[in-house]
């Protein structure tokens, strides 16, 4: 399958070499949901996705889940100033919508790199007094990592590659490739 059209012309295709199927994406993420629901057995669990990377593993995680009650919602941040050497910081284009007080919550990240964003949106969550709080993230890139954190699920640890697809863009393109890619020549 050469999805790789979904990008446009002036994108050069043989950039991005194949890292997963879609067949593969799933097991990855059927293998977290096992987890979450022998965890998790009998409860509820509010699912906080971070826009917009998200979006496509919320939806296949969530539907992968047993046995467990799922509340979703969405915060989506913007970096502010963010540059190659500064990281700069954070604003909240969308807010939660939920109340998480006394919820176990699972914080769902596509991929988590320098740690910056998650470590973020911890902290805001945090001010929810949640019963617990952990991390899921399809993928983990720990060697640029920033700030301590120990995500509780991870689907597949990363080199330092940057990965197009299933969720994750380039440019805002590639959102809607189904398997993962990454780049050749990463910058
Ligand atoms: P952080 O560096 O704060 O952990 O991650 C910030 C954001 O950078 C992620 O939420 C994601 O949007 C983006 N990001 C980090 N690594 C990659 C990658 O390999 N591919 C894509 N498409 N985005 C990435
Ligand atoms: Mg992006």
């Amino acid at each position: 399958m050469n999805e790789l059209n979904k990008f446009p012309h002036n994108f050069e295709s043989e950039q991005f070499l194949p890292l997963f199927t879609p067949q593969e994406l799933q097991e990855i993420t059927q293998n977290l949901a096992d987890q979450i629901s022998k965890d998790y057995a009998g409860q509820s669990i509010a699912f906080i996705a971070s826009l917009k990377g998200s979006m496509i593993f919320l939806a296949d995680l969530v539907r992968k889940l047993n046995g467990v009650k799922a509340y979703i919602d969405f915060i989506h941040l913007q970096s502010v100033g963010r540059t190659k050497e500064s990281l700069g910081s954070f604003s909240i284009l969308n807010d939660l919508s939920i109340d998480i007080t006394n919820h176990h919550v699972l914080l769902v990240k596509e991929v988590i790199d320098v740690g910056r964003s998650v470590d973020f949106l911890k902290k805001r969550l945090q001010l929810e007094n949640p019963k617990s709080l952990e991390i899921v993230t399809l993928f983990d890139k720990p060697q640029k990592r920033k700030v301590e954190l120990t995500p509780k699920y991870i689907g597949k640890t990363l080199p330092d590659h940057f990965v197009v697809g299933h969720g994750l863009d380039l440019d805002q393109f590639g959102r809607n490739i189904q398997g993962l890619y990454h780049l050749k020549y990463p910058n």
